[in-house]
């Protein structure tokens, strides 16, 4: 707290403040951080009185020439300033907010800064601090949040029922607190969460989606997907998710879980990376087997071409979603797609030509495609795990090994088709492709060498197995 009060920015803050009789405080996500030794950049300010004005006067102490964002509408003004730190400070007038049943949007109106701490969503989020003459740096703290950030708890200030069902985002939100901060939800407001969890459908995918995409940033995401299928959150927002769970069972065999499989699959593979799209891709490496699901007498449990029809999920996912459809996207295909690729390498042996494939598919991915699958490997039989480690390792060093001699991974075959309707003197059409697939499939097999002269020469000779002369 000392260090806190002795801040720069908070004395300019206080001091504009002071100048228009505005008392002001810090509130929220950087009080709570700050407590909780955590760093965070974002400052909220709260003022009764007028946030747009303390913004510009604030900014005016600081640099004539500092932007200040106003958001007329919503009462708020946003200043990034490069002090100790690269500020993000959100200056707002205290309000009021009262929701109605028929409405979603609340009436808001100006308040006290009881009022503003009353509609906030935890109690660990409702914690202010003056930056006034009189009490400056004291901790206002109405619902005792700071006990509860010690005993590591998420709880509604207010009744739980009415605030999730005023607005049913926060039951995202108490689950991403919880996992991001490794808190339990208290009873009463996890019960909430299961009683409103309908209500989501009225919330937008963008906001949800946020939440959504913090969980899967936090350094044990599966706390929250526990929760959220817990609370019937889940098979509201990724159904297809929701249905991983569960085993069936015929002639008393089973097929694993794979909704617990692949939570075990996003927290390994999450201790390795922060990548998001990564982590998206463990979350949907999986997601076809319940569709391509079937039992073979023989064989047991199938699920063949899931990846191939996993991948061709994700656009319909990602659109719901409102996650971004591009090569964010396209990426979480493809690892989808080439999931199993190195595991089949690893089970058998590990040929030249199958690298060669490999290394051409996944490009510049083969690295964040290796971390997929080695974090893929769930088994409980120590000795299978051992195995496909060991195997693992050998495929990378081939990897790297063919890699440094062939140059596959951003390859472009020698020869293109430009070329070859010159050399043969052709016009485009399908035979044109068919030599072009029958070079490359030639060098990723180890027919013939990666160049030029190699592929030139393969060309003619294929060429004329098909009736063609060189013109
Ligand atoms: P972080 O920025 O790390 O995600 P935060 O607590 O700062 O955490 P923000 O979404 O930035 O979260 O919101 C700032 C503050 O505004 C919160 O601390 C909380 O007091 C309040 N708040 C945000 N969203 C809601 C909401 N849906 N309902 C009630 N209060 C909210
Ligand atoms: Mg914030």
């Amino acid at each position: 707290m000392e260090a806190f009060v002795r801040k720069p920015v908070f004395t300019v803050i206080a001091g504009a403040a002071e100048e228009l009789k505005f008392p002001a405080y810090v509130v929220g996500g950087y009080v709570r951080d700050m407590i909780m030794d955590r760093d965070s950049v974002d400052i909220d300010i709260v003022t009764v009185g007028s946030g747009i004005e303390l913004a510009k006067r604030f900014a005016g102490k600081i640099d004539p020439k500092l932007k200040v964002k106003v958001f007329k509408n919503f009462g708020t003004a946003m200043v990034n300033f490069q002090g100790e730190q690269n500020w993000q400070i959100e200056f707002v007038g205290a309000r009021k907010e009262s929701y109605r049943k028929d409405s979603r949007k609340p009436i808001v109106e100006d308040g006290t800064l009881e009022d503003d701490q009353n509609r906030r969503d935890f109690t660990i989020n409702a914690l202010a601090i003056s930056l006034n003459k009189n009490d400056y740096g004291n901790l206002i703290d109405p619902f005792d949040g700071i006990n509860d950030i010690k005993r590591k708890i998420i709880r509604t200030p207010l009744d739980p029922d009415i605030t999730f069902s005023d607005d049913p985002l926060r039951m995202m939100r108490a689950i991403r607190f919880a996992t991001q901060l490794g808190f339990d939800i208290e009873d009463k407001t996890y019960n909430a969460i299961g009683k409103n969890a309908d209500r989501i459908r009225i919330v937008s995918f963008e906001r949800i989606t946020d939440e959504l995409n913090k969980i899967i940033q936090a350094n044990k995401p599966s706390q929250g997907f526990l929760m959220l299928e817990n609370t019937g959150l889940l098979k509201l927002i990724l159904p297809q998710f929701q249905e991983l769970k569960g085993v069936e069972k015929v002639n008393d065999k089973g097929h694993k879980d794979n909704f617990y499989h692949t939570l075990e699959v996003l927290d390994n593979l999450s201790l390795k990376t922060n990548n998001l799209w990564l982590r998206w891709a463990a979350l949907m490496h999986d997601i076809a087997k319940p569709r391509t699901k079937k039992y073979d007498e023989k064989i047991g449990w199938t699920f063949h071409a899931h990846e191939f029809i996993g991948s061709k999920m994700v656009p319909q996912i990602f659109r719901k979603l409102k996650l971004p459809l591009n090569d964010r996207m396209k990426y979480v295909q493809k690892l989808v797609l080439l999931h199993l690729r190195p595991i089949v390498l690893a089970q058998s042996h590990v040929t030249d030509s199958a690298i060669r494939r490999l290394l051409y598919e996944a490009g510049d991915d083969i690295d964040d495609l290796m971390m997929l699958c080695e974090a893929d490997i769930t088994s409980k039989n120590e000795q299978k795990v051992r195995k496909y480690i060991d195997n693992f390792k050998l495929v990378r060093k081939k990897l790297v090994e063919i890699e440094e001699k062939d140059k596959l991974r951003n390859w472009q075959p020698p020869i293109t088709g430009e070329l070859i309707m010159e050399t043969f003197n052709i016009k485009p059409g399908r035979i044109v492709g068919d030599i072009k697939t029958a070079i490359r499939e030639a060098i990723l097999d180890g027919q013939i060498k990666n160049n030029y002269e190699e592929a030139f020469q393969f060309m003619l000779e294929t060429g004329q197995e098909l009736g063609l002369e060189p013109a």
